[in-house]
């Protein structure tokens, strides 16, 4: 079973807020995340767990 948790971010460039759905994932990818509006980094990560970004 999948397991989902949901919180927000907010860009520290631009203020653009993000919700963002965590999920549970089976193949380990490195992947990031970077601000639709201004490219700023958000987030980075790397194991067991994705992130999906819907922007607010
Ligand atoms: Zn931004």
């Amino acid at each position: 079973m999948k397991r989902k948790s949901e919180f927000k971010e907010q860009c520290s460039n631009c203020e653009q807020g993000y919700r963002v759905v965590e999920e549970i994932q089976i193949s380990r990818e490195k992947r990031k995340f970077e601000c639709e509006e201004c490219g700023h980094l958000i987030k980075k990560w790397n194991g067991s767990v994705d992130y999906i970004f819907y922007k607010i």
